[in-house]
């Protein structure tokens, strides 16, 4: 090949050869199923069957999100922390391969709200129904009310709280020391709690069936002790979850307006689209909520995990501390994200 040849080729590639980014995973062999944080694995094993016997990803999307709302847990279904008047108030979405996608906001006193989701998608012209017209929209499609109380653990939490109610509900960092706190008490709530739980764990779920067919889901109680009425990213598809069958799939958690404001998830699966890949997009996504405003950021989690359609995966956080599982035919663990802002060493 001549000098003129090569140069033309070179100039021809470049742009393409520019936005061709390695993939960070070694690609799995579907199916495969992702979940946010340690308890994604669990979640993940939940949603497996489906998946190992040729089911579709939907399908294992809710079978994950039944088995966690199920649980008595600090952040997910009606054992969650309340807001600060005391209701357990509860945000999901789901989105499958078409770009169907449905949510629930605000909802109260029912068990699974990615299964009320879900018939939102499936059933209606909509895709969020919020408050009192989710709970009436699921007593129509029989599902059934439950008791008011909180769970033993928020209780504990909720009055624990109550005695300085301080309005700043920020979402924890991992690692962080317990109690932390500045000069205008930005973080007077508890970080962790005495067993060791964080005061955030939502569910955010990924999975691709045998046919490549991509769905996503996420499920939350949200952030604890937030104002009454307020919602998170988890009941917005393209901030908490977005499917795009042609590109991937990405989730989050953390702090939901953060997320709200880059239409994260939206943006990562935009990024993937480019080329780059999952822990890439993943990246430059947070980097435009850092940029948004870095003295926020560096008091804030947010994380977002991607799979794209070859079944390359990763994550990237603002703080070092988020987690996400694994699980495919050879692959069944967690992984540490790859993340902006390194952990200062805990006291505790
Ligand atoms: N993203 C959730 C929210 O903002 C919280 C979380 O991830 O735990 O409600």
């Amino acid at each position: 090949m001549n000098r003129r040849k090569f140069i033309n080729l070179t100039a021809l590639t470049a742009p393409l050869l520019s936005f061709s980014k390695v993939t960070e995973s070694i690609p799995a062999v579907k199916p495969i199923m992702i979940s946010t944080w340690e308890e994604g694995k669990n979640v993940n094993k939940a949603a497996w069957g489906i998946l190992s016997e040729k089911g579709r990803a939907i399908d294992a999307i809710e079978a994950g999100a039944i088995y966690v709302e199920d649980k008595i847990s600090c952040c997910v279904g009606l054992g969650g922390n309340p807001d600060r008047d005391g209701f357990v108030t509860l945000d999901a979405c789901i989105m499958d391969e078409n770009a169907n996608c449905g949510a629930v906001a605000g909802l109260e006193r029912i068990k699974h709200p990615l299964s009320v989701a879900r018939k939102v998608m499936e059933t209606t012209p909509h895709v969020l129904l919020v408050g009192d017209g989710a709970l009436k929209f699921a007593l129509q499609n029989g599902f059934t009310i439950e008791n008011k109380e909180l769970s033993i653990d928020a209780k504990k939490e909720y009055e624990k709280w109550l005695k300085k109610s301080t309005y700043k509900p920020v979402i924890n960092i991992e690692n962080l020391p317990v109690q932390v706190e500045n000069k205008d008490g930005a973080f007077t709530m508890p970080l962790k709690f005495d067993d060791g739980s964080f005061n955030h764990d939502t569910m955010g779920m990924i999975a691709m069936d045998v046919s490549g067919n991509v769905s996503g889901g996420v499920t939350t109680s949200g952030m604890a002790f937030k104002m009454h009425g307020r919602v998170g990213d988890s009941a917005v598809i393209g901030a908490g979850l977005f499917v795009d069958n042609e590109v991937g799939a990405a989730t989050s958690s953390g702090v939901g307006e953060e997320v709200i404001r880059t239409c994260g998830t939206h943006t990562v699966v935009e990024f993937m689209r480019r080329g780059y890949s999952p822990e890439t997009a993943c990246k430059k996504t947070i980097e435009r909520i850092i940029k948004n405003n870095k003295a926020r950021a560096k008091t804030l989690q947010v994380g977002f995990v991607a799979v794209n359609k070859k079944g390359a995966y990763g994550a990237y956080a603002v703080q070092e501390g988020f987690v996400y599982a694994v699980k495919t035919k050879q692959v069944d663990r967690i992984f540490k994200s790859a993340f902006f802002y390194k952990a200062p060493k805990s006291e505790d």
